[in-house]
């Protein structure tokens, strides 16, 4: 008998990186020249250019001997051996944001196809027993770049979300969620919580673009980086509104000592929300979107609604955080005579990836002599989504730069097989399980 583990990290040692590249090329070159614009890609959900993603997905499966299914909620998944309970899943997504870049998504896809070819191969030449299957997912609609809710295709498969409610979502043109599934041929009354798949997903390994620049060298402790690493975490996160109301008036003849303007509290907890975060360390504050009334370039401003999207390491920083933030709003409302409120739109908590599985992939990596480094994320996914009903871990793979949902996202061709390789062991590991 041979160890498991050891073969494990055999099989990725022995990777055929030339064939692998060269694979991963051709099948990137074809995923970029679908939905790209301009400024970047734009690929969302039950349109044109989902169509030819769900075709390219049905060729790469069909090319591997594997069959595809589409589930009740509109994920695609192509399956090596038979769709049964306790099945392992890899994959990622392949939607975008509005000029997204390419590798948000279709690296974790791309990546499980080419696990595929590797883990067929062993079994091929006796070097893999396999004891599972194995599906490679893509999941619709993560980004929420159509219909304004991220992750809808893990949300709905989980329950995070009432059919309903998703059937009634709108994107920008007025047509809903289950309109735009009937145009393209699917059936919306289907979708809704999904006891079949969910009880297939016996493990799930996601790879995706790390979306900062932790691997990258700014990680405590590890200053020259790293290529891979393994998600410890999502952070909790969540979206309060702003309210700031004063009184308009004339920006020439009001006295400054008789004026309340909205603006001026507003600007002072933007300021506020920048140094909490930055004394609480491990956290985020933003407002990223506020309006301004009445809006007149001689008017004094008599109301600010303004949405601050915070998160932090844990629950308590992010209520600290938000309290800070809060407080700051209300004194400096207070000291300018104007009105403030403020409401809690979302709230998402802390999401903790399996354990055992972060151990397998840390346990893998030091068989083959490799360190993944642990590091959490501020950014919402489907594996997150997935992690309170099945075990689910992510692997990150280094972003140069760090830059996310832009067409300047980027990694190394030696980044990429890194993942690979850390893909395989876990996969090939999982999968002898019986
Ligand atoms: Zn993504």
């Amino acid at each position: 008998m041979t160890d498991p583990a050891r073969t494990a990290a055999d099989l990725a040692a022995d990777l055929d990186t030339e064939t692998a590249l060269q694979r991963f090329r051709r099948m990137w070159a074809e995923l970029a020249e679908i939905g790209v614009t301009d400024t970047g890609v734009r690929r969302y959900s039950w349109t044109d250019e989902d169509r030819q993603l769900r075709d390219w997905f049905a060729d790469q499966a069909s090319s591997r001997g594997m069959e595809v299914h589409m589930d009740r909620n509109g994920n695609l998944r192509a399956w090596w051996g038979q769709p049964e309970p306790d099945s392992v899943v890899t994959g990622s997504h392949l939607d975008s944001v509005p000029d997204g870049g390419l590798w948000d998504g279709p690296l974790g896809v791309v990546l499980g196809f080419l696990a595929v070819d590797v883990l067929q191969a062993a079994q091929q030449t006796g070097q893999l027993e396999t004891h599972r299957s194995l599906a490679v997912v893509d999941y619709m609609d993560e980004e929420g770049a159509r219909f304004g809710v991220a992750c809808l295709g893990s949300k709905l498969m989980s329950g995070a979300i009432a059919p309903e409610t998703a059937r009634q979502l709108t994107d920008v043109d007025g047509v809903s969620l289950a309109e735009a599934m009937q145009a393209y041929g699917a059936d919306p009354q289907a979708i809704g919580e999904d006891a079949v798949e969910l009880a297939r997903t016996g493990a799930q390994v996601e790879v995706h673009i790390e979306q900062g620049r932790n691997l990258a060298g700014a990680l405590p402790g590890s200053a020259d980086g790293a290529p891979v690493g393994v998600a410890t975490a999502i952070w909790p996160h969540g979206r309060w509104e702003f309210t700031f109301d004063g009184v308009a008036d004339h920006a020439g003849t009001a006295r400054l000592a008789d004026r309340h303007d909205a603006a001026l509290p507003f600007a002072a907890t933007v300021l506020a929300a920048r140094s909490t975060a930055e004394s609480l360390g491990e956290a985020r504050a933003t407002f990223g979107r506020f309006h301004v009334e009445p809006s007149g370039p001689n008017v004094v401003p008599s109301r600010v609604v303004a949405l601050l999207d915070a998160r932090a390491a844990d629950d308590d920083t992010l209520d600290t955080l938000v309290e800070t933030i809060t407080e700051a709003a209300r004194s400096a409302a207070d000291n300018h005579g104007v009105a403030c409120t403020v409401t809690r739109l979302s709230y998402a908590p802390v999401v903790e990836f399996d354990a055992d599985l972060r151990d397998m992939h840390a346990k893998l990596a030091a068989d083959a002599g490799e360190y993944l480094p642990e590091l959490p994320t501020q950014a919402g996914h489907d594996s997150g989504i997935l992690a309170p009903r099945v075990p689910t871990s992510m692997l990150f793979i280094r972003s140069p730069h760090g830059i996310s949902h832009s067409p300047r996202e980027d990694a190394a061709n030696e980044d990429v097989l890194a993942g690979l390789r850390a893909l395989v062991r876990s996969l090939a590991e999982l999968i002898r399980r019986g």
